[in-house]
């Protein structure tokens, strides 16, 4: 009990978060019956806010990983103006913690006053607590707010549920009465719905407020670094001691445009210069994108940030690869007249070692890939491109799918999973999104999306077919002597710890059901089987292949159909689960969910103290 007590100190000193408080303070005494239902026993009071135990077994579930990079491939110059460029997605943090909550300035104003960071004073009113206030600290800057994104922001401060329209929205508007605002003035439709503004309250009605207004002070820091950051690498003094071929004037272009972009607020020619960017050494994307934190109408888009160097070995293999898309289109299985051979190069891929994530992207689970721009129209002028995180793959690779597989594999299989062809079979996952039926024509003649087509179950077919045209691929890659047989055999036994990871996240996302048809598809035909005496699954290498084409087959039809009711019967089917793996599930209760990043690009670009480092402080009074 001594240890819960600063956790209770440091809400009470924060009214706001009691405003709706009322609900846990009522102490419970439930009653339960015993085994034999004779006598009645107390059941213990629910404590108000979280025990630091409870905290550390969040905490646990980020496996913390100092992601470093190969700061050899950079000459001094790009040092310098990769330093402006993590100072700016810096900016970003800052941008996405006022967008989730509008208490967020408060309570780190709060947080510092009772933990002073920098041990500029003595430390003194919480001493003995310091490592608890310290993981709080740490739970909150990864979740960006007092809620936990693991555990559907569920609150682990205080008792307040998130607002759904986070900061965007007044707190208190419905969704009723934004939708009625919205009709009787319908001239503002646009505007109030609008990607790139927030919605305050006025005189009794609701107003709109640009981007370039409510986060002024900070688009301003971050434009003034990414211009700076843009001189540094075109200034002719600086580019003769860049590596031979490296030319930044297509970065610099998208860097001012962007910074441009913040003050106009208009995105759309700094997306489309982003699709311009040739592939340097360093790799940024910056700015608003993806608009999940709007839980309450999905309008409004996060800021967050990557800053990133290519890796030059991987971009010439993925380069390899393009080469062979027209071949890959043309060997699927599927009857000719479904096939589209002009698809496949609309999307390229890039593979990059992240240094430095922000904002949006860094809340909660790390992102390991991403797929912009959003905007439909630079899509349809210029494409999108995606981009591969590897150091992150690598990360989640170790702290996770590793420890899964010695919890669920064959022991003698064990020697297989290696982090090349666990990359390999995502690297082949991005590349297949990007074949197979896309735009199709329906039977009178229509032409439509298979997108359009399948609706709501749109995702999860889409997400089995990248899978499983992964595998699929990489056996064609071989058979023409682009990849060796190592990395196909590989592949196929690095998918069970794979399927495993995924379903974790629960089987109603995308991923999670993608995986689960993939895994009883495999189960049917013998592809993988599981051992009662060791309960764990083997991988009968020698199976793949058939199932593989068996299930790509099947997707791939009631794609090319734009077939609704066959995908609904065929996730019926092969998405249940069953008590082997609910079984197996229970015994990856305490291997992390995720990762929590510790970049090691703000130790070595020298950017002084952060304002939370993750790093933690000097002096501790009592070892755990
Ligand atoms: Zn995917």
């Amino acid at each position: 009990m001594k240890r819960l007590l600063p956790v209770i100190l440091l809400v009470l000193a924060l009214p706001l978060w009691l405003s709706c408080g009322g609900k846990d303070k009522q102490s419970k005494e439930t009653t339960a019956k015993t085994a034999k239902g004779e006598t009645e026993v107390a059941m213990p009071e629910m404590p108000q806010h979280i025990p630091y135990y409870d905290l550390k077994l969040k905490l646990r579930k980020y496996a913390k990983v100092d992601i470093a990079i190969d700061e050899t491939v950079l000459s001094e110059p790009e040092k310098e103006a990769l330093t402006k460029l993590v100072q700016a997605a810096r900016v970003m943090d800052d941008i996405f913690f006022r967008q989730v909550w509008s208490g967020n300035a408060a309570m780190q104003a709060k947080i510092d006053e009772v933990h002073d960071f920098s041990h500029k004073q003595p430390f003194t009113p919480i001493g003995e607590n310091h490592d608890l206030i310290y993981d709080l600290l740490r739970f909150y800057n990864i979740n960006f707010g007092p809620w936990d994104r693991l555990a559907e922001e569920a609150p682990f401060i205080g008792s307040a549920a998130k607002p759904k329209g986070a900061n965007f929205y007044p707190e208190d508007m419905t969704k009723e009465e934004f939708e009625t605002y919205i009709s009787q003035n319908p001239e503002k439709a646009e505007e109030l719905r609008g990607y790139f503004t927030v919605i305050r309250r006025q005189n009794g009605g609701l107003v709109t407020v640009p981007y370039s207004e409510e986060y002024k002070d900070l688009l301003t820091r971050a434009a003034v670094l990414m211009r700076e950051a843009a001189d540094i690498l075109t200034n002719p003094a600086n580019t003769a001691k860049f590596a031979k071929g490296v030319d930044y004037t297509t970065l610099a272009a998208y860097l001012r445009s962007r910074a441009d972009a913040f003050f106009a607020n208009a995105y759309r020619q700094s997306d489309m210069d982003w699709m311009d960017v040739e592939n340097n050494i360093i790799d940024v994307t910056i700015g608003p994108y993806e608009v999940y934190e709007d839980a309450l109408f999905g309008y409004k888009a996060s800021f967050e940030a990557f800053i990133a160097i290519r890796n030059p070995a991987d971009s010439k293999k993925l380069e390899g690869i393009k080469k062979y898309l027209p071949k890959l289109e043309q060997s699927l299985p599927l009857p000719a007249e479904h096939k589209n051979p002009t698809r496949g190069s609309e999307s390229p891929v890039s593979v990059v070692d992240l240094v430095y994530s922000a904002g949006d992207t860094k809340a909660g689970v790390q992102t390991i890939a991403f797929n912009l721009p959003n905007d439909e129209a630079v899509r349809e002028a210029k494409g999108s491109k995606k981009v591969m995180m590897k150091n992150i793959s690598q990360a989640k690779f170790d702290k996770i799918l590793v420890p899964i597989a010695t919890q669920v594999l064959d022991p003698a299989q064990m020697d297989q999973v290696v982090f090349d062809a666990y990359f390999s079979n995502t690297l082949m996952h991005e590349i297949s999104h990007g074949i197979g039926p896309g735009t199709i024509k329906k039977k009178d003649g229509t032409e439509t999306t298979v997108n359009r087509e399948l609706k709501e179950l749109y995702s999860f077919l889409e997400e089995a077919k990248a899978d499983i045209l992964g595998l699929y691929c990489t056996r064609v890659l071989v058979k023409e002597g682009f990849l060796d047989k190592a990395t196909e055999t590989k592949g196929y036994i690095c998918f069970l710890p794979g399927f495993f990871r995924s379903i974790r996240f629960g089987a109603t996302a995308a991923h999670g059901k993608a995986n689960m048809m993939e895994f009883n598809f495999f189960r049917e035909k013998g592809a993988i089987e599981f051992d009662p005496e060791t309960e764990k699954f083997h991988v009968h290498v020698d199976k793949m292949p058939a199932a593989v084409e068996a299930m790509a087959s099947k997707l791939l039809m009631i794609q090319a159909l734009g077939d609704y009711d066959g995908a609904k019967a065929f996730i019926d089917l092969y998405s249940q689960s069953s008590p082997e793996l609910e079984k197996l599930l229970g015994k990856l209760k305490d291997i992390p969910t995720d990762i929590e990043p510790v970049f090691a690009a703000e130790e070595f670009l020298d950017m002084g103290q952060r304002r939370h480092s993750h790093k933690k402080p000097a002096p501790v009074t009592h070892q755990h």
